[in-house]
């Protein structure tokens, strides 16, 4: 992927028609939607895929059967590319108002003005908060199945949560790790009926329903993990040299204050059928929203860039009507 020469004739201060912030699906599908719209649009993110980077097989996005993650980034990123549109890999730190446009600020490469914003800023890992998480976080302690599976060869591990992420992992550890056990603190799950099918039939995978996590000991690497069921208040230790904890995802509570966005009861970006904001001419798509009672997925997420920018150009359109 050639991201970063793209945008290096990008001039500090630079007026765009539409700046997406992010570079996840969401902005992706923004960004080529854009471009098709003819905006001058500027793409702003620091990882190509957002949190796509850390799936492994996608098989629910229609059309593309069976697709590694890494694959779908790359086709993502070669249909906008297609358009010239430039991406800048930066971080967006906040933006503000400046009459009619934007001011965005990022953390290296200056400010960029533009007419309207789609924020796809998508969301933050949760965290356990149980004693041990920090101390073993990178020493057996991990948030991604898919990226550090394949450290745990021969290991036995525990998989915390009872979501797409957790089943996912729990489905890929099992071929590498000798045992599995599934932490979940109900007995019903979120995630989809096949892939719950699918983990319950392996037979290294050990389910512990109606259980937390109290904490994680170890030396130097993770070695014991606490579980209590909270039905019995009944304790177990199980010997792990790995835990995975894919429990969720924080909505973007922080870039929503700093930047004067409502958000709903949930933290997440406050938006309507058209991907408005609160504020004119900023519209927001992806897992940052609270869209579709939050059924994130690739398709989604595509679905709201494509609204959004839809939503740019119509608010360009109307302004221009208006002077
Ligand atoms: P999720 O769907 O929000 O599930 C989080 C799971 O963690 C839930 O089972 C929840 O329990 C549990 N949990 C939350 N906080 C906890 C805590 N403090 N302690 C213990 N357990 C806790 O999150 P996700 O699985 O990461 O998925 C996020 C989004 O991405 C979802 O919309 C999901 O559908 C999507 N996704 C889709 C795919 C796919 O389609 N293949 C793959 C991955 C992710 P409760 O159920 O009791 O609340």
């Amino acid at each position: 992927m050639s991201l970063i020469p793209r945008a290096s004739n990008i001039k500090p201060n630079e007026k765009f028609d539409t700046i997406v912030i992010g570079l996840g699906p969401a902005a992706y599908s923004a960004a080529l939607y854009a471009a098709r719209y003819m905006l001058k649009t500027l793409v702003i993110g620091e990882t190509p895929g957002g949190q796509l980077t850390e799936a492994g097989e996608v098989d629910d996005y229609l059309g593309l059967i069976g697709v590694q993650a890494s694959d779908m980034i790359k086709l993502f990123n070669s249909h906008v590319e297609k358009y010239n549109v430039p991406i800048l890999m930066d971080r967006v730190e906040s933006f503000r108002a400046d009459g009619e446009e934007y001011v965005v600020k990022t953390k290296r490469k200056g400010e960029f003005r533009a007419s309207t914003i789609i924020v796809t800023v998508g969301t933050k890992r949760r965290k356990l908060n149980v004693p041990g998480e920090n101390e073993f976080t990178g020493r057996g302690v991990s948030y991604c199945s898919v990226c550090d599976a394949p450290l745990f060869k021969n290991r036995p591990v525990v998989v915390v949560g009872g979501g797409n992420s957790a089943l996912d992992g729990a489905e890929l550890l099992s071929r590498y790790a000798t045992k599995v056990y599934l932490v979940h603190r109900r007995d019903e799950f979120r995630a989809q009926p096949i892939i719950l099918k699918l983990v319950k039939e392996k037979p290294n995978v050990e389910f512990i329903l109606n259980s937390t996590v109290k904490e994680i000991k170890g030396d130097k690497l993770v070695r014991k993990v606490v579980v209590e069921n909270l039905k019995t208040g009944e304790t177990r230790e199980l010997d792990v040299n790995g835990i995975f904890v894919e429990i969720g995802f924080e909505p973007p509570t922080e870039f929503a204050r700093l930047n004067n966005l409502e958000v709903d009861v949930n933290g997440y970006i406050k938006v309507d059928e058209w991907m408005r904001t609160n504020l004119p001419g900023v519209f927001a798509a992806g897992d940052c929203t609270g869209t579709w009672l939050g059924f994130r997925q690739v398709a989604t997420s595509t679905a709201m860039g494509a609204v959004a920018a839809h939503s740019a150009y119509n608010y360009l359109n109307e302004r221009k009507g208006k002077t």
